[in-house]
């Protein structure tokens, strides 16, 4: 539920009120807005007194939040919110494009190609070090090596760096090498990780499951919410259908729905959704088009030589070539890029 304060309230009613519910068992989640401070309170609600808490001096209203998801929902928190990486914001005025092999493979290679997407225009640096692949017996990542080469890419370039985490096991590890963790379409319900991502307080970027309903993504958000973690991202990847043309199908439809539902930023991954490097720059402009604020790329030097998902890789040429036709597409729906 939302404890909504009133505009007079002081820091010390608010205070109180915490103070209160967390006698009662719930956990506090303030918003300060211009305006007016709502508390967000999740527990057990017949657990509460609530004529305890309208009582109570510089209290406005207690209202029920519906959603099965609280701290993920707008109705929490009206304004979108937006999720600082060092400095490069995601959910702000400006589309954030993040890019870059889907696997880092040597340190060479991951360099050339950071430099090339910096230079296009990409502000955060992909590279995958611990892999998901279907087969045991594909390239599983070069693990904290990958993530050496990915810390040092981050020095040479000033870049910031995101990385997928695959096990709890390895989430202080990879927390202490990147800027944002990744949790995975086929993690996006192991909710021990999401609790571990969540508690490191470190940026998350969550894909939507293979097969997840937006609710159900929502409800992985909230697991890293309610670890005390406000700095998610969402990420539509693409989902499974019927069709077969394309790798996963993109829902573009998610991008809208989600600004309704949650005030968290959402962006999009283009080439899982595709898996065929041709459909990247469309699925991109219409993400952007659609109000995404950002998206994620596969950009490979050679992508026939790829250790991982080469066929949807853009090459840096064709990744500078999208990102100038994006412009006029952001500027239209008043986004900068
Ligand atoms: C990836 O980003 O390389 C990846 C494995 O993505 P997804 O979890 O969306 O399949
Ligand atoms: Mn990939």
């Amino acid at each position: 539920m939302i404890i909504v304060m009133k505009p007079s309230a002081t820091k010390e009613q608010i205070c109180d009120v915490e103070k209160k519910l967390t006698e009662f068992g719930f956990k506090t989640h303030p918003i300060y807005g211009e305006v007016k401070t709502v508390i967000g309170a999740i527990g057990d609600k017949r657990l509460l007194n609530t004529q305890a808490i309208t009582s109570m001096p510089g209290v406005e209203s207690i209202v029920p939040i519906m959603k099965s998801y609280k701290l993920a929902s707008r109705e929490l928190k009206q304004t979108p919110t937006i999720v600082n990486v060092g400095g490069v914001e995601i959910g702000g005025e400006s589309i954030t494009i993040m890019a870059g092999p889907c696997a880092i493979e040597s340190e060479e290679s991951y360099m050339a190609v950071a430099f090339k997407v910096k230079q296009a225009g990409a502000k955060i640096l992909r590279g995958g070090a611990f892999k998901p692949r279907s087969s045991p017996y594909s390239f599983q990542g070069l693990e904290e090596k990958g993530l050496k080469i990915l810390a040092a890419a981050r020095e040479a370039t000033g870049l910031k760096i995101v990385t997928e985490v695959l096990d709890t096991r390895d989430v202080d590890l990879v927390s202490s090498y990147t800027d944002i963790i990744q949790i995975g379409a086929r993690n996006m319900q192991n909710y021990k990780l999401l609790q571990e991502a969540g508690m490191t307080g470190k940026p998350v970027l969550l894909k939507r499951g293979l097969a997840a309903t937006i609710e159900e993504w929502l409800m992985a958000a909230e697991y890293i919410l309610s670890a005390g973690n406000d700095n998610v991202i969402l990420c539509e990847r693409g989902i499974r259908t019927y069709e077969t043309a394309t790798r996963n199908t993109i829902d573009m439809s998610a991008i809208p729905v989600v600004k309704e539902l949650s005030h968290l930023p959402i962006i999009v991954d283009p080439s899982h959704a595709a898996g065929t490097w041709k459909y990247v720059p469309a699925l991109s402009k219409g993400a952007i088009a659609t109000g995404a604020d950002g998206l994620i790329i596969e950009v490979h030097s050679d992508p026939t030589c790829a250790l991982c998902d080469g066929p949807q890789s853009l090459t840096p040429a064709n990744f500078a070539q999208l990102m100038e036709d994006l412009k006029p597409i952001a500027q239209a729906v008043g986004r900068k890029l």
